[in-house]
């Protein structure tokens, strides 16, 4: 972000350097229940990116002095595969990592109704197996499919998704080229059906103005993810109705 470049990202008519219009995301697809082990599982691709989502739990939290008296804690661990970037990920947590995990757990426990499973913890494991910028987003769309996956009762999906600007123009859902080389970056989680912002980062610059526009584009597409989610959460369970019949 905010690397200086000679390079175009807009084109003469408009178009982005993968050929969408400002406002248009990169294809998405979603399948619910992926791993038999888990207790809830999801996998996404989001152009390039490529990520599986685990949940294990509720369980009795452990070590005991996480415990919370009234609540269930929610533990979201966000990590890359080595082989998910261009240069080899060294292996375990690193600071990005870790960042990414605490505000990926705080956004997913604005949604779980946390209070009806005291001393427990939700585990979700995010792991990222190819990554093309965008990861934290999608990572909250697809473990927001493995918590429906494992039952666990939420206000409201939660969806993820990033508008920026590049070249001057407010885009939606920026790819790596545009992350690498553009002017700002703006992360959200949004729960579509009130409109609440769970989550909001910024990486680079802009006017206010050009935030609330990248909000507005947020917003729209969330309603658009937010439908994909629950045609993927449908199939699966047509699926298991056709095998038990
Ligand atoms: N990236 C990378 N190596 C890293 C971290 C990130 O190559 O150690 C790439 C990866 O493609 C990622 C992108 O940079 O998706 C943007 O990273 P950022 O920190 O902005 O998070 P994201 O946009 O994935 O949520």
């Amino acid at each position: 972000m905010g690397m200086k470049s000679d390079i175009k990202l807009i084109d003469d008519n408009g178009l982005r350097i993968d050929g969408r219009l400002p406002n248009q995301l990169r294809p998405i697809k979603m399948e619910v229940g992926v791993l038999k082990r888990a207790d809830g599982s999801a996998f996404i691709e989001w152009g390039g990116n490529k990520i599986i989502a685990a949940v294990y739990g509720p369980h009795e939290a452990y070590p005991k002095h996480v415990q919370e008296a009234d609540r269930a804690i929610v533990r979201a661990r966000y990590s890359m595969a080595p082989f998910s970037v261009d240069e080899r990920k060294r292996p375990g947590p690193d600071r990005r990592a870790i960042e990414l995990s605490k505000v990926i757990s705080e956004a997913l426990e604005s949604v779980i109704f946390v209070e009806k499973y005291p001393r427990t913890s939700i585990d979700v494991y995010i792991e990222v197996l190819q990554a093309d910028a965008g990861t934290r987003v999608a990572g909250i769309t697809v473990a927001s499919l493995a918590l429906a996956d494992a039952g666990i009762p939420m206000r409201d999906l939660i969806v993820g998704c990033a508008a920026g600007k590049i070249d001057d123009v407010v885009v939606l859902d920026l790819n790596k080229e545009e992350d690498n080389f553009g002017q700002a970056d703006v992360p959200m989680a949004i729960m579509p059906r009130t409109k609440e912002i769970a989550l909001l980062q910024m990486d680079g610059d802009m006017s206010y103005e050009e935030l609330t526009t990248a909000m507005d584009m947020a917003m729209d597409a969330a309603e658009k993810i937010h439908e994909m989610q629950v045609e993927a959460l449908k199939r699966k369970y047509i699926e298991e109705v056709d095998e038990n019949e």
